[in-house]
């Protein structure tokens, strides 16, 4: 059957399909961790990628599989936009990752997106948020999401920030090299690792991440808390925050589930009739206990 203009200009435009993949390059590569690195990307036809502070790209590597993996990177970083590039922070833990793990500067891969609302959903940055005070409480590679959004304010420098962060060890800790300019940036840091190797230099807290809420200065009623990490973590995090009075209105999670589409059809992340990839994945824990029935 012969196609319509229409069929094959959709088959190619990617604002009249969704589903088509985006070929990018790597033009920068940064080992973070034993096992995580920041991969900076352009789209291959030079085109500009614009995205929200939460939102995610379907990563797509051909013969592989797809992942859903967030922007780490500021999207409002002037150099960054000239240049057209973003950044993916990666965790290799399956198929897809460990495929990407193996390419290099100059290597392609696939994209599709941006998929998902952002931090807090619905609303950009500068409309909700930007003049409370906000706290981040991050576990792992949860930091990642969360990146865009330290950048964000600390360029606004409107409000408090306080960040909360835990890892496995000190060594699994995510953007370490950037910790001393956020601090001067104005942040106020916690950090806390599950367990450190004997005699390490460790000036901060040994414990899981749920140990920082009592050094926390933001009080409820004063502004908002983003959070995002493993779902166990996150369950003891709003369970805490609950009996210190925090509202649930005020408290936003990343939701982890496994995606395909990104696109509210396959229904592989639906939860009733919540779609995590397109209603979320950044939801009030009020949406997450009423809404989805179930406390995350
Ligand atoms: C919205 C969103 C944003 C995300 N952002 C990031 C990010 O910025 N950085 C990042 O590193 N990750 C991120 N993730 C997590 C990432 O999508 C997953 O880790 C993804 O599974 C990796 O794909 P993979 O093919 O490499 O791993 P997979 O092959 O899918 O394996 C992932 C892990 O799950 C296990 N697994 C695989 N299949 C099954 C199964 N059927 N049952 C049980 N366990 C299984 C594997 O053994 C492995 O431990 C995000 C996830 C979501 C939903």
């Amino acid at each position: 059957m012969v196609k319509t203009d229409e069929e094959i200009e959709g088959a190619v435009n990617p604002t009249l399909n969704p589903f088509r993949l985006q070929p990018v390059e790597i033009v920068g590569l940064k080992q973070v961790t034993s096992d995580v690195k920041t991969y900076t990307l352009r789209l291959a036809d030079g085109s500009h990628f614009r995205f929200l502070p939460g939102q995610f790209n379907m990563v797509s590597v051909i013969g592989i599989g797809e992942a859903a993996i967030s922007m780490s990177s500021d999207p409002d970083e002037l150099e960054a936009i000239e240049r057209g590039t973003w950044q993916h922070t990666v965790r290799q833990v399956g198929n897809v990752t460990k495929a990407l793990d193996r390419l290099q500067v100059g290597d392609r891969f696939f994209i599709r997106g941006p998929y998902g609302n952002g931090w807090p959903p619905g609303y950009p940055l500068q409309r909700v948020g930007a003049s409370r005070d906000l706290a981040v409480i991050a576990g792992g590679v949860g930091l990642a999401p969360l990146r865009p959004v330290v950048c964000r304010r600390l360029a606004r420098k409107t409000g408090r920030l306080e960040i909360l962060y835990g890892a496995r060890t000190p060594e699994d800790m995510l953007f370490r090299d950037e910790f001393r300019t956020w601090a001067q940036g104005g942040a106020r840091l916690m950090l806390t690792a599950d367990k450190i190797a004997d005699g390490a230099d460790w000036p901060y807290r040994v414990g899981l991440v749920t140990a920082l809420l009592d050094e926390m200065e933001i009080l409820p009623g004063q502004g908002h808390i983003f959070v995002c990490g493993p779902e166990v973590m996150m369950k003891s995090v709003v369970r805490e925050l609950t009996e210190r009075g925090w509202p649930p209105e005020e408290v936003f999670l990343s939701l982890e589930r496994r995606m395909e589409c990104g696109q509210k059809t396959c229904g592989r992340c639906q939860v009733d009739a919540v779609y995590v990839c397109q209603d979320g994945p950044v939801f009030s824990y009020a949406v997450v206990k009423e809404l989805l029935g179930v406390d995350i």
